[in-house]
Formats: structure tokens, sequence, C-alpha cells
């Protein structure tokens, strides 16, 4: 019988939730619910320095947003609590006690500076840099006259020579690193915290995590930590390591691609729905091509067709997906959606030319009678048609009702004009607007006392 299947989010607080990191955390999520088994949020706060409550509460919130649920975790405990690596440093500590009782550890008194120094040496010799073992056979008066000389050292692992470390990546297949291309890396910090490296490893081997699932950038910290593991005689966790997430030019998703955080996306008004939907195409092939909702998703996932190449994010895509979602929410669920209360009318009018809720703007002021003030391109326009074009809209307006083509047909006759002359000016008026959504269904909400202001306002103003 197999172990059920754990998986994992474990993000540092350091800044806003990416877009990069949602997406590995939702094929964990969707891993963990399509086999029944768990998934766990464990924040990895060691390093007090960039860690921030504030960065904290907010990736939790963006989370539950999204619709994403944990079994264990910070805010709701757990079997294996506490689930903020902060809080943990008392089991790290008995851990690095046993490593260095079997001199599998040893303290490093280097200074950055004799790091930087050691580093440009080898780079220069051709070598790729790498931590030199400087302390590695300190003798115990050599460390004692650096503890009085008040050094305080981080804790080194010694890698083990001429190893070879191998495993099963269940996206990239099997791997195998050899141990002298690794130098010895920091499990403690000088402050007595854990290393991303250690605590990382220790927390999923003891999580009972089974399947870890993460970017392509953590490929070459796996061995490392492998090696971690074995010393300590703990159970390995299986590990994949997804493509990252680029922009449309290749590079990785950065800043300049513009909206890169969940908070972005969510403050520009893109539906939940719609981030999922395109995080789950991006580098991962399903049998769905159709719009999924969170629920159905799980059933759909196959974490066998993830992909190593690098995914791309594609907000064309994700406009898409925003459709789709827009398509499959109830008039209410629009209308609450786009604070429109229960116009069913309006409702019905505007989410066929909605996409954020931004885009319903124009037409809720047109409905509403709140018109921004004229831009020069329409004042320019209304001069172009003259006070009297305004005067017979105005009067037609009064016999044509809501009915649009009535009072189009009726101003053609009156006035001679046809076309963009027509319409143009009879627009700019009602919507305040050079460009927008289609008029005739627009004009049957407008109410024709409201709608003949309007046209008033252009017959007596200059
Ligand atoms: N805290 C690490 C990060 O945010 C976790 C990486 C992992 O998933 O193992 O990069
Ligand atoms: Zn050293």
């Amino acid at each position: 019988m197999s172990l059920p299947v754990v998986t994992r989010f474990a993000p540092s607080p350091t800044g806003a939730l990416h877009l990069g990191n949602v997406r590995t955390a939702f094929f964990s999520y969707l891993w963990a619910r399509m086999t029944g088994g768990r998934f766990i949020l464990r924040i990895e706060d060691t390093d007090v320095d960039r860690s921030e409550q504030r960065f904290r509460d907010a990736l939790i919130a963006e989370l539950r947003w999204l619709g994403l649920d944990w079994d264990e975790g910070p805010d709701i405990g757990g079997p294996n609590a506490p689930y903020s690596q902060a809080e943990r440093g008392a089991f790290y500590r008995g851990l690095f006690a046993q490593l260095e009782a079997e001199g599998r550890c040893y303290p490093c008194y280097c200074s950055a500076e004799d790091l930087e120094l050691s580093r440009k040496l080898q780079r220069m010799a051709g070598k790729p840099p790498r931590y030199a073992g400087t302390c590695r056979s300190l003798s115990r008066a050599e460390r004692a006259e650096r503890e009085a000389r008040g050094l305080r050292p981080t804790l080194r692992f010694a890698v083990p020579a001429d190893a070879v470390i191998e495993f099963v990546d269940s996206v990239h297949g099997p791997q195998r690193f050899q141990s002298d291309d690794i130098g010895d890396f920091i499990v403690r910090r000088d402050d007595g915290s854990s290393s991303f490296f250690f605590c990382n490893a220790v927390d999923d081997s003891v999580m009972d995590v089974t399947q870890v699932l993460r970017g392509d950038d953590h490929l070459t910290n796996t061995p490392r930590q492998l090696m971690v593991l074995d010393a300590l005689g703990m159970r390995r966790p299986g590990y994949g390591h997804v493509g990252l997430l680029v922009g449309a030019d290749g590079a990785p998703l950065s800043k300049r691609h513009g909206s890169t955080s969940v908070n972005e996306f969510r403050t520009r008004g893109f539906l939940s729905a719609a981030l999922l939907n395109h995080l789950f195409h991006l580098g991962h092939t399903s049998d769905a091509e159709a719009w999924l909702s969170v629920a159905e998703m799980p059933a759909h996932f196959r974490p066998e067709h993830l992909g190593r190449a690098a995914a791309r994010f594609d907000e064309s895509q994700l406009t898409h997906w925003q459709k789709e979602t827009l398509a499959h929410m109830s008039t209410a669920e629009i209308g609450s959606w786009l604070g429109l209360g229960d116009n069913a009318e309006l409702i019905e009018l505007v989410r066929h030319n909605v996409v954020l809720p931004a885009d319903a703007g124009v037409w809720v002021a047109a409905v509403r009678g709140e018109l921004p003030p004229l831009g020069d391109d329409e004042r320019r326009v209304v001069e172009a048609a003259g006070r009297e074009f305004f005067t017979a809209a105005a009067a037609a307006t009064v016999e044509a009702g809501t009915d649009f083509k009535q009072l189009t047909k009726l101003l053609k006759e009156r006035t001679g004009r046809k076309g963009a002359d027509l319409f143009m000016p009879l627009r700019v008026a009602l919507t305040g607007q050079l460009h927008g959504p289609e008029l005739a269904p627009l004009f049957k909400l407008i109410q024709p006392e409201m709608a003949r202001r309007r046209f008033e306002l252009h017959a007596q103003n200059p």
C-alpha cells in the first residue's frame, strides 16, 4: 500500500505572493485533492531580516481569496504544529546537535570578506567558486581561540567526498549529482537560525510530505537537502521541479512584464477562477480544455503532465479565462461583482461588454447620470455638430422615447446627417466618450428625460 499523498506550499513571507509561487502551490493543492491526500501550508520565516508579518497575512488572505484551502497550517494548526519555522527552533537545534556530535557538521568562523576573497581566488584559477573547507579541520584549540575572540560561527554541513546523490525527479526524471561538485554549505546562520537547505528539508520529512513540487530554480538545491536527510537518517520526500513562469519574451516573469502578484490581478478586478484556469494550463496538459470550476479541477489534474519547459504567462490568455468565468456567473453574481445591485436589465447589458469592473464605468455612468467632463476630442465633436443638431435631438427624444432606431430615423430626416456625423455627437452626448458600447441597448436603459437633458445641455452651451 502506498502512502497517502501529502503536498505542501512553503512560501517565504518576504514579499507579495507572486504568480509563479501560486502556480506551484496550486499544482500541489490539486495533487493532494486529486488523491484525497493532505495539503499543508508552512511558512518559511527563519530569515528574520526579510520576513514580515504583513506579507504572511497577505499571502494567507490571497490563497483564501483564490479559493484554496489546506489541511494543516499556521492559522488552523495540525498534527505537525507549529507551521511557522520561526517557532521550530528547538526542533532544529536538536538536529544540529545530533549532526555536530556525529561530525557531520562543523562551525565555520570565516567572515563575509574571507569568503569573498576565497571565491575571487577560485574564479581567478578558473574554478567554480565554492566553500574551500577552511574551517573543516580546525582543532579544538583553534575553535576555542575564535570563540574567545567573540566570533559567531555558522554551521556547515560536511559534504562527504566522492559520493553520488541520486533521485528521481517527478518532472525531470532520474537525476545524478556528484558530491565533489558541492561545497560544504551552511545549515545554520550565525544568528542561530536554520538555513533554507536545512529546515525546508527536515520539515518536509517530518511533516510526512510525500511530494514536493517547486520551481526549477531549486533543482540543484535538492542534492544538498538529500544529503542532510540521509545524514540524519530521515525519510526523503519525492521531489518534482516544474519549469519557471516566464513572460511573453521568455524572461522570468518580473515587474517589467506588468502585473506579477496575485494582489495586483485581484485589485485590477480579475476573478480568482480566471487566474486558476489560466494557471491550470501553464506548463500542465490536461484532458480538459474547457473552463473548470476549482472543485472540478482535481479530477483533471495530471501530475505526470507537468512540464519541464518554461511556461509562458500571457495576459490575453488570462483575459480569455476571465470572459469564460463571467459567462459562468449568474446575473446576481455579476450584479454584486460590479456593484450594480439587482438591476437585471442593466447587468445583462453590461456583462457582455465587461472584462474588468472598470469597463462597466462608462455604461453605469451613462445609465445613472454621472457623465465625466468632456475631453478635447469629445468637445470638438459636439462643436462640429452644432447647437441646432442637439435641439433637434432633444425634440426627437420626446417623440422616440427609448427607441433609438426611431430617434436616429427622425434626426436623419430633420438634419440630413448620417453615419458618423449622426452617431458620434449622439454617443458623446449620451456617454461622454467617443468609443463605447452599442448605443441602441444603452439608450433603452436611459430615462428619456435624462437623454433629453443631455441633448439640451449641448443645445444651450456653446
Ligand atoms: N521557501 C522556499 C521558497 O519560497 C520554498 C521552496 C520550496 O518549495 O521548497 O522558495
Ligand atoms: Zn570557515
